[in-house]
């Protein structure tokens, strides 16, 4: 039986996911994973999408729909973001925990990755995120650069097939390694074919047998630590999760530039704040408490371009919230 794979473009619909001069999240990784997909077919996988249009769905019914079809594999695609524009550049790749087949996949897709050009920022662990908490099966969410560093983005388009390419390739080669996928004629190499494409990942001592392939339960020491600060794309409440968010990044007392927030409540009593922080996150908004002053506002997002934030209040004003665009000097 063939592998299958659910490939997920982050986002979709009403949810643009990060945004940066009106560039989307959701139409980069849509048309990426549908790249991926094309290449996985070829190489006899079997491929299914949680979205192949431009639709809304909650990280929560996309891992419900990769459970229900009981795939091997889950890849959700991303964009990243960084409170600043051109403050990041790189991938890094998001797995439940730092074990299992998962891992090596995780770190085969960013050293292939690397091989584009991107800079490699690691793989994390991410327990909290919907679509690597929820799934069944082994799952990775990869940031495939930041939306708004100009130099990922230029590397995304001019090596838009590449970067397709290697993030099969990132998944092939770890089938291959455990035994679950042979390249057929399609694909160039011969039986043996060790060396190849990937090299940083030679590491085959530990075999998984395929059986392992689905197991989850495995909790392996979740570390967190790298010189990025967790600030992944800013529409998807799965990363924006805000008890576990490094929030004190967010606020980088550094540059002197504006940034707009779009405010959904202020209040005096911080339980009230704290429900529509819960209400908003589980709607996959990005949302964190500001307590700088007597009350506590529930600010959703951080912009560069107010054009940005417009785009987040609209998505907000859709889901019933009253909301006012507030802007933050940084030279707090
Ligand atoms: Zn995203």
């Amino acid at each position: 039986m063939p592998v299958s794979i659910m490939l997920d473009a982050g986002h979709g619909g009403r949810d643009p996911g990060a945004v940066y001069n009106g560039r989307q999240e959701k139409d980069d990784v849509l048309k990426l994973v549908l790249a991926i997909g094309e290449i996985l077919q070829n190489s006899g996988i079997d491929v299914e999408y949680t979205r192949t249009t431009d639709i809304y769905e909650t990280p929560f019914q996309k891992a419900t729909e990769a459970n229900e079809a009981g795939v091997d594999f889950f890849i959700s695609i991303h964009r990243n973001s960084s409170p600043l524009a051109n403050q990041y550049m790189g991938v890094e790749s998001l797995i439940y925990n730092l074990s299992g087949i998962k891992y090596e996949m995780a770190e085969n897709i960013n050293a292939q990755l690397e091989t584009v050009g991107f800079k490699d920022l690691g793989v994390k662990a991410r327990p909290n995120l919907v679509v690597l908490r929820r799934t069944k099966m082994p799952a990775i969410l990869v940031e495939v650069g930041f939306i708004n560093s100009d130099s990922d983005n230029t590397l995304f388009d001019k090596n838009f097939n590449d970067i397709a390419q290697a993030i099969a390739d990132g998944i092939l080669d770890t089938l291959e390694e455990k035994g679950l996928w042979k390249p057929e004629g399609a694909r160039n190499s011969s039986t043996a074919s060790e060396s190849g494409r990937t090299s940083s990942d030679a590491d085959t001592s530990d075999s998984v047998s395929p059986a392992d392939v689905s197991a989850k339960s495995d909790v392996g020491t979740l570390t967190n630590s790298g010189s990025v600060p967790d600030s992944p794309c800013t529409s998807d409440s799965a990363h924006m999760n805000p008890s576990d968010e490094n929030t004190d990044s967010e606020f980088p007392n550094s540059s002197p530039s504006v940034t707009y927030s779009v405010q959904v409540g202020a209040f005096r009593n911080p339980a009230y704040a704290r429900r529509l922080l819960n209400e908003l996150t589980e709607m996959d908004f990005p949302a964190r408490i500001d307590d700088s002053s007597q009350y506590d506002r529930v600010l959703v997002g951080q912009f560069d371009v107010l054009n940005d934030a417009a785009m987040m209040e609209r998505r907000l004003k859709q889901s019933g919230y009253p909301t006012v665009i507030v802007s933050f000097s940084e030279e707090v």
